[in-house]
C-alpha cells in the first residue's frame, strides 16, 4: 500500500500541483487549504464544498493527520492552559503547547520539535533530548487545535515552545507562510515571533527569506534572540551551541536582519540571580540595546525540576522556594538599572509557572518523550 501524503503539510501552490497530477481543477486548492487551515477540517468528509468523487479521490492519495488526543492542564493562578498533544503519525511522540490569555491577547506558544538537542542548562526540554522535527502542518495545527478546544480567537503566536525553530528551519518557514495565508488563519505577520538561540548564517537567511519576493506577508515576522548573557563565556556554559555561534557574529547578523526587514529585535534574558545581573551585565546590555532598535524581555528564572550544573548550580537550593525566585530583589534592581539607562525593558510574567508551562519548563510533566 502506498503511503498517503499529509495534505496539511502543503501550501496552496503545492496542493495545486498535486491536483493537476490528479487531473483536477487548480481552484480547488484554495478550498482545500482553507477548509484545513481556516476551519480545521479533520477529514476529507468534512470538506462538503468538494464533490463527493473528489473527496474520495483525495482520500485515496492523501490524509489529514496531525494530533490524536490532548490533555489540558489549566493554571488556577494565571489565565494559562497547557496542552499535551500526541502525534497521529507516531502516538509515542508527544509535545506541549501553551495558551496564555492576558491583557486582551490570546497567545499560543507553539513547539517546533519533539524535544531538543541544543541542551540549554536552564531548560527542561533540553534535558529530554531530541526525538523528531514537527512538520509545517503539525506546527500550525497546534494553533488550530487550541482554538478549537477553547473557542478563543488567537491573536498572537510565539515560536518558543519545545525545540529550536532554526534547527527545523524549512518547516518553520513554511508554517509562517501557512499561518499568514489569507485563505487560512490569516494572522498578520507582525503578531508572530520566532525565537532562537542563534546560529551563524541562519539569522541572515531568515532575513533574506522574510524579504524575498512572494513572501511579503511574513516580512514583518519578529525575531527574538535567546540571549541570557552578554558574556560569551557564561553563555557558552549555559547554551552549548554558543561555542560555535559566538555573540559578535550573531550581533552582525541581527544588524543585517534589522537593516533588511526594518523589524525591531527582542532579546530574551532569563534572570539568574547573582549570575547575570552585575554592573557589567547592565553596561553590556545597555550598549547592546543601542546597537539596533530593540527591546529586552527579562524573564524570571523558573525551576525546571532538574538539578542544574555549574554555573547555575547556585540556584539549586532555590528550587523549593518559587515565590522567592519570582520576587527576587535582584530582579527588580536589574530592571530598574536598565530603565535608568533608557533601555526598553519588559518584565515577562511567569504565566503558567504553577503548571510547568512557563518559559523553560516544558517537559511533558517530567515523562520521557
Ligand atoms: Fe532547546 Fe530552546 Fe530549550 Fe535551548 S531553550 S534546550 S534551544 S528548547
Amino acid at each position: 500500500m502506498s503511503v498517503r501524503k499529509n495534505i496539511s503539510d502543503l501550501i496552496p501552490e503545492e496542493i495545486e500541483a498535486e491536483l493537476a497530477l490528479l487531473g483536477e481543477k487548480k481552484f480547488r486548492a484554495a478550498q482545500i487549504f482553507s477548509a484545513i487551515h481556516a476551519r480545521g477540517a479533520g477529514s476529507f468528509e468534512d470538506i462538503v464544498l468538494l464533490p463527493k468523487a473528489l473527496r474520495q479521490k483525495l482520500s485515496d492519495s492523501f490524509e489529514i493527520k496531525n494530533f490524536k488526543e490532548s490533555k489540558i492542564t489549566s493554571s488556577e493562578k494565571y489565565n494559562t492552559r497547557k496542552f499535551l498533544f500526541e502525534l497521529e503519525r507516531d502516538p509515542k511522540i508527544r509535545i506541549e503547547t501553551v495558551l496564555i490569555s492576558e491583557k486582551g491577547r490570546n497567545t499560543v506558544c507553539v513547539s517546533t520539535q519533539a524535544g531538543c538537542n541544543v541542551g540549554c542548562e536552564f531548560c527542561a526540554t533540553g534535558k529530554l533530548g531530541f526525538r523528531m522535527n514537527l512538520s509545517a502542518g503539525e506546527i500550525c495545527s497546534q494553533v488550530y487545535e487550541v482554538r478549537r478546544q477553547t473557542g478563543v480567537e488567537i491573536t498572537n503566536i510565539v515560536y518558543m515552545g519545545m525545540g529550536e525553530p532554526f534547527l527545523n528551519y524549512a518547516n518553520v518557514l513554511k508554517s509562517l507562510l501557512m499561518l499568514t495565508n489569507a485563505d487560512g488563519l490569516a494572522l498578520p505577520g507582525k503578531r508572530i515571533t520566532v525565537s532562537t538561540v542563534g546560529f551563524k548564517g541562519k539569522i541572515k537567511k531568515f532575513a533574506d527569506d522574510l524579504t524575498s519576493p512572494g513572501n511579503e506577508r511574513i516580512g514583518n515576522v519578529k525575531l527574538a534572540l535567546s540571549l541570557h548573557s552578554t558574556d560569551n563565556g557564561l553563555r557558552e556554559s549555559i547554551i552549548p551551541t554558543s561555542k560555535l555561534n559566538r555573540l559578535p557574529d550573531l550581533y552582525k547578523e541581527l544588524t543585517y536582519y534589522y537593516r533588511r526587514t526594518g523589524n525591531k529585535v527582542t532579546y530574551e534574558y532569563i534572570h539568574f540571580p547573582g549570575i547575570n545581573d552585575s554592573e557589567n551585565d547592565v553596561k553590556r546590555l545597555t550598549a547592546l540595546s543601542s546597537m539596533i532598535p530593540s527591546n529586552i524581555n527579562i524573564i524570571p528564572f523558573h525551576p525546571i525540576g532538574f538539578q542544574l550544573s555549574k554555573p547555575l548550580d547556585k540556584l539549586n537550593d532555590s528550587f523549593s522556594d518559587t515565590k522567592k525566585l519570582l520576587s527576587n530583589q535582584k530582579l527588580n534592581d536589574l530592571i530598574a538599572s536598565l530603565k535608568n539607562n533608557k533601555v526598553v525593558v519588559n518584565l515577562r510574567t511567569s504565566s503558567g509557572v504553577d503548571i510547568n508551562a512557563a518559559c523553560g519548563q516544558l517537559a511533558l510533566a517530567g515523562e520521557n518523550l
